[in-house]
């Protein structure tokens, strides 16, 4: 249906131009990414809450993780005997009382008011009584507005705020503008088809997320969005696959054993059963003349790197040169230095290419590069900069390859003439997930930790005992061990937790003079956070307070401790990724989680392993369950609708007809196919090199 020409009635339109949004307003919804008319409709609940997953306040018990509605009728701050300062409100529905506290967050009480009606949402604990500590909360409503906001029988669909902009304000712009936006949005996806599936019409399911009769209806419009969502990304892959081999054939390396097998003797120890046989799986796809195009997937500490250094040395025997890409400073000068002292008595200097290097040092290293004596090449972005050119190049490696764009690969692997790709991926994902991802890469994976290394002791701890694992942190730290404190950083409470993040680090300074505090989190400038991290690796800051942002491959072979907050807040596969920084040197380390009591039964589960393939398993059968967090990432690519492993129905129907698409039309170039190009280029910045038209 064409839509009326009425004054900015388009879904580019800046939002501010939009009835009931100023400048003002415009600038508080940029911080939700919001821009455009489209970006409003598309701002959906990230939860939903009626009667059935909402508990009165009477019946939240000791240990339960619930959600409750109240109005707030008493606030204040509280000193504790710690120094600490606690936020608390009182909320009442028809049921009765309950106390909600916020440690540590005493600015709450200019944002919670009496009167309001809150949502929260967290575990409840016992001191002097009943008391809840949200994880989450969202205010629902003001004191003057008489209504309650959950009559029986609805759905309230409860969506992103930020600071400046209340939930309620977002609420009304939603409802405000929805039906129009909606009649605007268009249905790419032909009926017979979209029947088959069982799927909602677009503007039906647009709908149906935003103003739900019930919590089904509101699942139904997922599964439409997730569908869309889903196709997308398989377009882009199968094409990006399509791409990566169309010179499919490449170089047929012979097995010289000179290189690869000095290094063999240099190394100080043998290689595990799994590199081994990863090893065997390169070697066999080199020495063929089709080009490899193979994925190493392995956790954290399973030895890739060594693996990748024998098939760049595979290259390097056979007069090629091999590259290295890594997608941080930080990581390749890593690797740079792994690779000098593993390459030394072979006598190969690997050659570092990084941004930071001053303009003479990095010309010097191009002209290596250029003129072939530089044989095996280390480095980031920098890399793919058109003033680099190989003499010679036979092997790609590319590390945390889903940190790179496909086009950012693409860039690497087109500057030689059909080079191998080898990519390495340090996040395990269950095998069923892999063949949908990633399709017909080839996989080789690692499991197996390579001996003599330190365990990693895992243990779930109450917050009652916050104080006996804070001296062990102390007392380990004053004997020249380093320690991560990880805070937990969510959006929807994203400046608390900042603030959070930044008083542990005041007070752990202030209580422990003889020990330097670091602290990093993603809002710092990544020269800032690099730096403080070159200081944690140098030992000069021994204690980090940390956020999610610790660089994955990380390497600090003194940081044996780490002590998660609130870890009921991370998903597993967020855990294990934490928990891979440390237990790198040869001494046990210990992986201490901070829960509140009650701490649920998945910390234990995560607790007893350390296999990320299994890890992977848990976590994905987790987020299955209609967790509010949703799958984020999958295989690095967003992924805001879609839950797996609910969804593997539509993910497989949707990689199916992805491929009869691009088999048909490889570049979407057709008439028809037009707006499928302009929405997948629209929603993954990393189509538009492998769509680009001629
Ligand atoms: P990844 O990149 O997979 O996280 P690394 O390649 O950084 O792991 O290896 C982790 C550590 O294990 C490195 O210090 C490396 O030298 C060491 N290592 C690798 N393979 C073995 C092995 N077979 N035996 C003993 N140590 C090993
Ligand atoms: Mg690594």
């Amino acid at each position: 249906m064409a839509p009326r020409a009425a004054p900015a009635a388009r879904l580019d339109t800046p939002v501010k131009f939009l009835k009931g949004i100023g400048e003002r307003r415009a600038e508080a919804l940029e911080r939700l990414g919001i821009r455009t008319a489209r970006d409003l409709l598309w701002h959906l609940p990230h939860r939903y809450i009626d009667a059935s997953t909402v508990t009165p306040l009477a019946q939240a018990h000791l240990g339960q993780e619930v959600a409750c509605v109240g109005r707030v009728m008493a606030k204040g701050v509280l000193p504790t005997r710690r120094g600490l300062r606690i936020f608390h409100a009182v909320l009442r529905d028809d049921s009765g009382v309950l106390e909600c506290v916020w440690p540590g967050q005493p600015f709450l009480d200019r944002s919670i008011l009496i009167g309001q009606t809150l949502l929260v949402s967290g575990p409840v604990r016992f001191y002097h009584g009943r008391q809840m500590v949200p994880r989450e909360f969202v205010i629902l409503g003001d004191a003057d507005t008489d209504a309650d906001p959950l009559p029986a029988g609805k759905v309230l669909p409860v969506y992103p705020a930020t600071e400046g902009l209340s939930h309620k304000v977002i609420r009304s712009l939603i409802d405000r503008h929805l039906e129009r936006l909606i009649s605007l949005s268009h249905d790419g996806l032909p009926d017979p088809l979209r029947l088959s599936l069982d799927l909602l019409q677009l503007p039906e399911a647009l709908r149906a997320v935003h103003r739900p009769a019930s919590a089904a209806e509101a699942e139904r419009g997922r599964r439409r969005l997730a569908f869309d969502e889903l196709f997308d990304l398989q377009l882009m892959l199968i094409r990006a696959r399509s791409v990566a081999k169309r010179h499919r054939s490449g170089v047929a390396f012979t097995l010289k054993r000179q290189l690869t097998t000095r290094l063999k003797q240099h190394l100080p120890w043998n290689l595990t059963g799994d590199q081994q046989q990863a090893l065997r799986e390169i070697t066999a796809d080199m020495t063929a003349p089709d080009r490899m195009h193979r994925l190493l997937m392995g956790d954290v500490g399973t030895g890739k790197t060594v693996v990748a250094l024998f098939a760049m040395l595979l290259a390097v025997e056979n007069d090629f040169q091999a590259a290295l890409m890594a997608p941080t400073e930080l990581l390749a000068e890593q690797h740079g230095t792994t690779l000098e002292t593993l390459l030394a008595p072979l006598d190969i200097r690997p050659e570092l290419l990084l941004g930071r290097q001053t303009g003479a040092a990095k010309a010097a290293v191009k002209q290596r590069i250029a003129a072939g004596q530089a044989r095996v090449v280390v480095g980031t972005h920098a890399l793919l900069q058109e003033s680099v050119a190989f003499h010679r190049l036979g092997l790609v490696v590319i590390d945390e390859q889903h940190r790179f764009g496909v086009e950012q690969r693409a860039a690497l692997i087109g500057k030689g003439p059909a080079p191998d790709v080898l990519l390495l991926t340090a996040t395990p994902i269950p095998r069923s997930l892999a063949l949908t991802l990633y399709g017909d890469l080839d996989v080789s994976t690692l499991r197996q930790r390579p001996p003599g290394r330190g365990m990693v002791r895992t243990a779930v701890r109450g917050t009652g005992q916050r104080d006996r694992v804070m001296d062990f942190v102390r007392e380990e730290c004053g004997q020249g061990k380093q320690a991560y404190i990880v805070l937990p950083v969510i959006e929807e409470s994203e400046r608390a937790d900042l603030r959070a993040a930044e008083t542990m680090a005041q007070t752990l300074t202030a209580r422990w003079p003889e020990l330097p505090v670091g602290l990093v989190h993603g809002r710092l400038k990544g020269e800032e956070r690099d730096r403080v991290m070159r200081r944690f690796r140098s030992g000069e800051v021994r204690v980090l307070v940390a956020t999610t942002v610790i660089e994955v491959g990380i390497d600090v072979p003194d940081a044996t401790i780490m002590v998660i907050e609130h870890p009921e807040r991370f998903g597993l596969a967020q855990l294990h990724q934490l928990r891979g920084r440390i237990g790198r040197g040869t001494e046990e380390s210990y992986c201490i989680l901070l829960a509140e009591s009650g701490a649920p039964q998945r910390l234990n589960g995560f607790a007893a392993t350390q296999d990320g393939f299994k890890i992977a398993e848990l976590d994905l059968a987790e987020r299955g369950m209609g967790d509010l967090i949703g799958a984020r990432q999958s295989g690095g690519f967003e992924v805001r609708h879609a839950r797996l492993p609910a969804d593997a129905d539509l993910l497989a129907k949707a990689r199916d007809l992805a491929m009869k698409v691009i088999e048909a039309d490889p570049a979407l170039q057709r008439r028809e196919n037009q707006q499928l190009r302009e929405r997948a280029v629209a929603r993954y910045p990393r189509a538009v090199e492998l769509f680009r038209v001629g």
